[in-house]
This record gives structure tokens, C-alpha cells and sequence, in this order.
């Protein structure tokens, strides 16, 4: 690569959570602004980024997977692994040269600046900038246009984590906890609802921990209430929660307000006292019953979706048939489920008491046919009911798909035209494949 002029082509493809996906919106809108052209993964380019994700060994295996695409589509191009991934596992991708440059979490917005100065870009080497530094204060990356394209926008609030559950690698690459500041949050609100978002999806690391890093300022509960006096979408989603951190007041400031949706997203991961506890999960099971059923009295219609562990290592038959128990008696709208898979450097990394092979995958193929069934036992109910749909896709001529404010797609016939971030009321007639099925247009909702 001779110099900047040459290097107008980029790349980028996002691995893992909100968060990865909103620092990748930055990403580009800096990277558009700056003059590159943004091109598909699948085409040539002068620079790939893989922002990459560690939570699995499978998020791992993708992003080595993307980087060995990205040599074969352009084998002189800069290739840069930047995120959680290349802060957890540089050396094995020194080691395999699978990139070119490799950009942990705190310096991974350091590529903007290289881009900007002729030569620093010019050899492809294996560097490892940012894979060893301290994590700097919540870095404000102002985005004003979603590179997903949506009509939700996404906001990040908050990085990092304070606990260290034994499985989980995020509080080593993520750092620790750190919040955008409540003025800061209210204005990039009103300014994402200003250029035309219909909803926002406000996002963290650990949502929860929002505020708890800075001096003066309210708890995640105060935010929102703060949001009464200020312009904010017709519709406000909140990532996900911890148990613990779903207090009484923070589900009547939900409940009072019909313009935060009715979803929730609460990590389960075991349903096993002793589990949970190896896990270091500060809750146990009938805590975590408690508060569902909590939830389903005050919102009857909200979804409840959990993230699962498959196989924690030393779960026993017995261990793993109390959570499919504690699921089935809950009413929860859908699982996410996962494997479990060692993290380096994580306590339960050392565990010696594995579960593997078929037994893991029969686990973990258990959980997710509960959670098949839980998801369709939920959106069923709403047969024969009215729903708001914000549309956001069109998927044939004059058939729109969109999310209600409880999580469900819904496919909705319309008139033709661009009805793109058109909140409608509809009525619901069945299921269209997975997804529920409109029968037409009730009436637009003016918010
Ligand atoms: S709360 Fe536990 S699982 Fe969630 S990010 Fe923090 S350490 Fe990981």
C-alpha cells in the first residue's frame, strides 16, 4: 500500500453484541466522512476490519474465519482485527498472521487517525497497538446514522463490567465500568429522535451498572425518568438486564410509561442453585422466578427473553433438568441459548469437570427446542388482537416486515409506497413462518 490516496476501499464486518454494532455505526460514519467508500466484506478492498467478538469459542472461530476471507479476496490489503477477540487472543493471531494489524478495545479507534496520515499504513506488520492498554474513560462516538440501516437506532450509555462471573471473559476485555454522562445520554436521545428514529435501543455492556461510575448523577431508573421532560422517540427499548438489577422502582417507571417497550431481556443462565453459585451469579433460582412472574402480573403482554447455558462444567443430568423445569414453569418468551465454552483466563476456564461432545450438544439442543416452543406459545396469544408494528423492511411489493413493541416481527400487507419507520396499528391473523402475519392496516399511530 503506497499511501493514503490508494486506500479508498474498506470493509467492515461486526461480530457479537449492540454495543460491537453501534461502535462499528461510528466506524464508518467517520471512515464515510473521511472519503473511503464502504464496500461489502464479500468484495475487494484496501482495508477489512473484523470487529470482532470473544464471548464463544464459536464468536472466535468467525472472526479467524473472516480474517482468512479477507486475505483471499485482497491479499495485499491492510487487515485489521479490532474488539473484544483481538484483545483476548493476539498473540494466536500474531502467530498465524492472520491480520495485519491488530487493535484491542482501547485502541481500537487509533485506526481513524492512521488512515489520516500518509505512511503509517504503508507495510502491512503485525502490530498489536491497543492490545495491552488500559481502558480509557466511556469514549463518546456520536453517531447520527445507524450503518444497519434500521429505523431503530441504537445508543450505547454504557461499557464495561464490575463483576466477574467465572465464566465470562468481558470484564478482562471490556474493562471496567464507565458511563456516558446523563446530560450527554438525553441529548444524543433527542438528537437520534430529531434526525427521524421512531425508536432507540439504549445499550450497554451491563446496562444496569449505568451510572453507578459517576458522581451526582441518577441510577438507570432516574434516567428514564429524566427522559419525561425531554424530547425523546415514540419508542424506547432497553437492552439487557441483570436479575438483580430490575428493582421495584425501575419496573414502575416502566410500567408508568407506555413509550418504553414492553421487553424485557433478563440472563437466566442456569436454573441450578449450586450452578448459579459456581457460576457467580448473585441470585438464585426462586429469585429469578420471583421476578418473572413479577413482570408477567404488571405487563401480562411484555416479552421476557433469557440467555441460557448449555453444559456449565460439573452440571449434572439432574442440575441441568432443574433449569429446563424452572423454564418451563416460567413465562418467558424466548431463549437464547448457548454452549458453554472456555474463556481464557476466566475461573471457570479451570474448571476440570467438563461437558462435552454429544452430551453439550444434546443439552444444548433440549433448551432450544423449550425455546422454540416458548417463543410460539407467546406470539400465538396475539392472534386476534391489535398490535403497533413499526415497519422497517420491505420484504416483497407491498409486504412490509416490522417489530412490535414487545419484540415480535410481524409481516404487514400494505398500499404500495415506502411506509419505511410508519408506526401502524394492525390486526393479527396468524403466522406467516415464524413470524406473526397482519391482515392489513388498522390505522396509522401520529407519535
Ligand atoms: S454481568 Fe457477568 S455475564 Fe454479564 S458482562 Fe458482567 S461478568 Fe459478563
Amino acid at each position: 500500500m503506497d499511501s493514503k490516496k490508494t486506500v479508498r476501499a474498506v470493509a467492515v464486518e461486526t461480530l457479537g453484541c449492540k454495543v460491537n454494532q453501534y461502535e462499528t455505526s461510528y466506524f464508518l460514519q467517520v471512515l464515510r466522512s473521511k472519503g473511503y467508500e464502504c464496500v461489502s466484506f464479500r468484495d475487494r478492498a484496501d482495508v477489512y476490519i473484523v470487529h470482532s467478538c470473544a464471548v464463544t469459542a464459536k464468536a472466535g472461530y468467525q472472526t479467524r474465519q473472516l480474517l482468512r476471507r479477507a486475505f483471499r479476496l485482497n491479499p495485499d490489503a491492510l487487515i485489521v482485527v479490532a474488539g473484544c477477540y483481538a484483545q483476548m487472543d493476539a498473540s494466536r493471531i500474531a502467530r498465524e498472521r492472520l491480520a495485519t494489524h491488530i487493535l484491542g478495545n482501547p485502541g481500537k479507534f487509533d485506526l481513524l487517525h492512521w488512515l489520516d496520515r500518509p505512511g503509517t499504513l504503508d507495510s502491512p506488520c503485525i502490530a498489536t497497538e491497543g492490545a495491552t492498554r488500559p481502558h480509557p474513560e466511556f469514549e463518546l462516538l456520536p453517531v447520527s446514522r445507524m450503518h444497519t440501516g434500521r429505523t431503530r437506532a441504537t445508543l450505547k450509555i454504557q461499557d464495561g463490567c464490575n463483576d466477574f462471573c467465572s465464566y465470562c471473559v468481558v470484564p478482562y476485555v471490556r474493562g471496567r465500568c464507565r458511563s456516558l454522562a446523563a446530560e450527554e445520554v438525553l441529548s444524543q436521545v433527542e438528537g437520534l429522535a430529531g434526525a427521524g428514529y421512531r425508536e432507540i435501543v439504549l445499550t450497554g455492556i451491563h446496562l444496569g451498572q449505568w451510572g453507578r461510575d459517576l458522581e451526582r448523577e441518577p441510577d438507570l431508573c432516574g434516567l428514564l425518568k429524566m427522559m419525561d421532560s425531554r424530547i425523546h422517540p415514540p419508542r424506547l427499548r432497553l437492552s439487557s438486564l441483570e436479575p438483580v438489577e430490575i428493582r421495584p422502582d425501575l419496573l414502575d417507571a416502566i410500567q408508568s410509561r407506555p413509550w418504553i417497550c414492553r421487553h424485557f431481556h433478563i440472563p437466566l443462565q442456569s436454573g441450578d442453585a449450586e450452578i448459579l453459585r459456581r457460576m457467580r451469579r448473585p441470585y438464585d433460582p426462586d429469585r429469578y422466578a420471583e421476578l418473572i412472574f413479577r413482570i408477567h402480573a404488571s405487563l401480562p403482554d411484555a416479552a421476557i427473553g433469557a440467555d441460557v447455558m448449555a453444559g456449565f462444567p460439573g452440571e449434572t443430568p439432574e442440575q441441568f433438568d432443574n433449569t429446563c423445569r424452572l423454564i418451563e414453569g416460567l413465562p418467558l418468551s424466548y431463549l437464547h441459548v448457548f454452549p458453554f465454552s472456555p474463556r481464557p483466563g476466566t475461573l471457570a476456564a479451570t474448571f476440570s469437570d467438563p461437558v462435552q461432545g454429544h452430551e453439550l450438544k444434546r443439552r444444548t439442543g433440549i433448551l432450544q427446542e423449550i425455546g422454540k416452543r416458548k417463543k410460539r406459545a407467546f406470539r400465538e396469544r396475539f392472534i386476534g388482537r391489535s398490535m403497533e408494528v413499526l415497519l422497517e423492511t420491505q420484504i416483497q411489493p407491498c409486504l412490509w416486515e416490522g417489530l412490535s413493541e414487545n419484540y415480535i416481527p410481524v409481516s404487514v400487507p400494505t398500499a404500495e409506497g415506502n411506509l419505511r419507520a410508519d408506526l401502524l396499528h394492525v390486526k393479527i391473523t396468524g403466522f406467516r413462518g415464524e413470524d406473526l402475519l397482519a391482515e392489513g392496516v388498522d390505522e396509522a399511530v401520529c407519535r
